[in-house]
C-alpha cells in the first residue's frame, strides 16, 4: 500500500536519523580501517534487495520481549515490513515488505523508501565476506585489489583459475 503523508513525515524524521547515525558509525569504522571493500558496479533493479528485507539487530532488543514487539510492530506500521524468519544465531529479522510489487519489480512508496533500502547494498560491504545477490549489479571490491592482482599476474593460471580467483577474492576492477 502507498504511503500516505503521515507515514512520509515519519519516515523522513526517522530517515534524518538513520542518516546521521550511519554516516558516524562508517566514518569510526574507516578510521579504524574495518570497511576492507568498496562498492563496484551499479543497481539494474532486478529487484532481489526488496524480496526478502533483513534487519540484524542487538542482542540485547532481540531477546527482550516489549523492545522487540515494538520493534516489530514499528517496522509492521511505519515501513510496511511484516515478518516472516529470523535468525536466531545472528539476530536478524527478514521481513516481506507490502511496498514491493514482484511483478513489476518496484516499489510503490519509493521516494519515502526507508535509510536502510537507500543504503543497500552498502552494509554488506562491512562483512568480511560480502555475499551479493547473485542477480545483483553491485560488487565488492577489496581495497586491495590492484596488490592481489599485481602478485597474481606472475602466476601461471588458466582464464578459467584467473576468473574464479578473481571472484573468489574480490578482486575484479574494471569499472
Ligand atoms: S520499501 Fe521499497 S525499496 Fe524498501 S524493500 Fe520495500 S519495496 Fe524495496
Ligand atoms: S539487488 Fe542490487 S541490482 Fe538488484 S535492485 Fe537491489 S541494489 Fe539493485
Amino acid at each position: 500500500m502507498r504511503d500516505d503523508w503521515l507515514r512520509r513525515s515519519v519516515k523522513m524524521l526517522t530517515r534524518w536519523q538513520f542518516t546521521v547515525d550511519l554516516a558516524v558509525t562508517r566514518l569510526f569504522r574507516r578510521s579504524r580501517g574495518n570497511i576492507p571493500y568498496r562498492l563496484a558496479g551499479s543497481c539494474n533493479r532486478c529487484g532481489a534487495c526488496c524480496e526478502t528485507p533483513a534487519i540484524q539487530v542487538h542482542r540485547l532488543l532481540y531477546h527482550s520481549d516489549i523492545f522487540r514487539r515494538t520493534f516489530l510492530r514499528w517496522q509492521n506500521v511505519v515501513n510496511g515490513f511484516t515478518l516472516i524468519e529470523e535468525d536466531r544465531g545472528d539476530h536478524t529479522f527478514v521481513f516481506h515488505c507490502t511496498h514491493y510489487d514482484p511483478e513489476a519489480k518496484g516499489c510503490d512508496s519509493y521516494s519515502s523508501r526507508p535509510g536502510m533500502c537507500r543504503d543497500y547494498p552498502k552494509f554488506l560491504l562491512e562483512a568480511a565476506n560480502p555475499v551479493f545477490p547473485d542477480t545483483c549489479g553491485f560488487r565488492p571490491v577489496s581495497r586491495n585489489a590492484k596488490r592481489l592482482r599485481d602478485a597474481l599476474a606472475s602466476l601461471d593460471l588458466t582464464p578459467e583459475q584467473r576468473e574464479k580467483l578473481d571472484k573468489g577474492l574480490n578482486i575484479r576492477d574494471d569499472d
